[in-house]
């Protein structure tokens, strides 16, 4: 699977990064940048990471 971003929707909360950090990075302005390929392990993560955006920017989609 994989998490598409919406990168004019992204407001640099970083909501997404603090519930997943192991799937969701920030670059130095705070905006997140889109992951690669997310393993099955991570899915839930994934999913709970988009979830707590409040932009929706983020959408977890499989391959
Ligand atoms: S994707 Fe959403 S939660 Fe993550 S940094 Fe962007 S606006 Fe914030």
């Amino acid at each position: 699977m994989r998490a598409a971003v919406d990168a004019r929707a992204c407001m640099g909360h970083a909501l997404c990064h603090f519930v997943a950090p192991d799937v969701y990075d920030l670059d130095e302005l705070g905006h997140v940048v889109p992951p690669g390929p997310i393993p099955a392990a991570r899915q839930r993560d994934a999913e709970e990471g988009a979830a707590a955006c409040p932009e929706r920017a983020i959408s977890v989609v499989a391959d």
